[in-house]
C-alpha cells in the first residue's frame, strides 16, 4: 500500500549544535527512523531553515513518502518566545531576535507550524510515553543551562499566558560561594539555582576547588586544558569515583533537590522527571540519592507521602525514559494536538 494517503505529523527540536526530528502518523505512532542533523543555530536562522527543511525531507523519503503528507510541524527552539516570535538568543545568532520564526518555517517549508520551547517539548514527550499513569509531571534537564517544562494533569503543557513560564532555572537559593557571595547566573542576576545546576556552573565550581591546595596533585590541575573543557570531562571523572568530581556533583545534586523541592511546592506535580546528559551517568542512581537528599530537606512531609497512607507516594523523582529525542517526540504529539 502506498504511504502518500496518509498523513502525518513531524517533530523538530532545535538545539544549539544539532537538530533532532522524529515522524508520526495520525494515530500517534512513530514512522521511520529518527533524523538528526546540525542546526546552524549560531550562524543565522536562514541556515537553520535549510537543515530544518532537509531533516523533514529525510523523513519523508525514509518512508517513500512527500512532504506533501506532512499536516503539521512542532517545532522547539531553545530559547524564550511568544506566539512564534523569539524573545531570547542565548544559544541562537542575533537574527532570531524578534523574528517570527513560527510563520517563516511555515512560508518556507508549506505546512502549517507550531513552535514552543525545548522544556515544555521534552516534558510532553516524557509525559507520552508513559502511557498508564495518571496526574501531571515536571520536567527538568540541567545542561548548558537548567530548562523545564510543566504538564498539567489533564495532560496539557502548561505554557503560561505569554509562553513564559517554567524559566526554573532562574528561582533563587539560600547557597552561597565560600567567599559569601551568591554565584552570578547566565541570566545575569544572582542566587539563581542554574548558578548552582548547569554546566556553567560546573566549569565556576571547578575552577574554585582546583584553586584549592588539596588537590594540587589532581589529574584536572596538570592538563593544560580550558576550564569549558575541564568541566565537561567532569562526568567521566565522577564515573570513575574520583573524589573532586564527586565532591562537586554531590552539592550540584543536593542543591538541584532542595531546588525542587520548591518547584514541587508551587506545582505539586506527582511526578519530576530528570533529563539531560546526567540521566545516561553510570553514577545517576548515587545523583538522585543526593537529589533526595536536598528535597528531603526542603519539602514538608506530605510532598513525600500521603500523611493517612505512606504506601502512597505523592512525589515521584525518576530519570528521563526516552534520551535524546523526547523534545522531538513532544513536538510531533503537540503537533497533533495544536494542528490536526
Ligand atoms: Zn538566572
Amino acid at each position: 500500500m502506498s504511504n502518500q494517503k496518509k498523513h502525518y505529523y513531524v517533530g523538530l527540536d532545535i538545539g544549539g549544535t544539532t537538530i533532532k526530528s522524529v515522524m508520526i502518523d495520525e494515530t500517534g505512532n512513530q514512522t521511520g527512523e529518527m533524523v538528526e542533523v546540525r542546526s546552524y543555530a549560531s550562524q543565522g536562522y536562514r541556515y537553520t531553515f535549510v537543515q530544518l527543511e532537509k531533516a523533514v525531507q529525510l523523513l519523508a523519503d525514509k518512508i517513500g513518502t512527500s512532504v506533501s503528507s506532512i499536516r503539521g510541524i512542532g517545532m522547539d527552539v531553545p530559547s524564550l518566545n511568544c506566539n512564534g516570535v523569539i524573545w531570547g538568543q542565548a544559544n541562537l545568532s542575533k537574527d532570531w531576535f524578534g523574528t517570527n520564526i513560527q510563520q517563516l518555517f511555515s512560508e518556507h517549508i508549506g505546512v502549517p507550524v507550531y513552535m514552543t520551547n525545548d522544556g515544555n517539548a521534552a516534558a510532553l514527550g516524557e509525559y507520552k510515553i508513559r502511557k498508564k499513569r495518571s496526574g501531571g509531571l515536571m520536567f527538568l534537564a540541567p545542561g548548558t543551562g537548567l530548562g523545564g517544562g510543566l504538564i498539567l494533569p489533564d495532560g496539557k503543557v502548561y505554557e503560561g499566558t505569554n509562553n513564559l513560564s517554567m524559566e526554573v532555572g532562574h528561582i533563587t537559593v539560600p547557597f552561597r560561594e565560600p567567599d559569601g557571595e551568591l554565584p552570578t547566573c547566565s541570566c545575569g542576576l544572582r542566587g539563581c539555582l542554574e548558578a548552582w545546576v548547569s554546566l556553567i556552573a560546573l566549569q565556576r565550581r571547578l575552577k574554585i576547588e582546583l584553586a584549592d591546595q588539596i588537590w594540587i596533585n589532581h589529574p584536572l590541575n596538570k592538563d593544560h586544558s580550558s576550564i569549558e573543557e575541564k568541566a565537561f570531562r567532569l562526568r567521566d571523572f565522577a564515573e570513575k569515583n574520583d573524589p573532586l568530581a564527586i565532591k562537586i556533583f554531590k552539592q550540584q545534586g543536593y542543591i538541584f533537590g532542595y531546588g525542587i523541592a520548591d518547584l514541587v511546592r508551587l506545582l505539586d506535580p506527582g511526578l519530576v522527571v530528570i533529563g539531560g546528559g546526567l540521566a545516561e551517568t553510570t553514577f545517576r542512581d548515587q545523583y538522585m540519592k543526593w537529589i533526595r537528599k536536598g528535597f528531603k530537606e526542603r519539602a514538608w512531609e506530605v510532598y513525600l507521602k500521603n500523611p493517612f497512607d505512606s504506601k502512597k507516594v505523592t512525589t515521584r523523582i525518576e530519570w528521563a525514559k526516552s534520551g535524546d529525542f523526547a523534545g522531538a517526540l513532544g513536538m510531533a504529539y503537540m503537533a497533533i494536538e495544536k494542528l490536526k
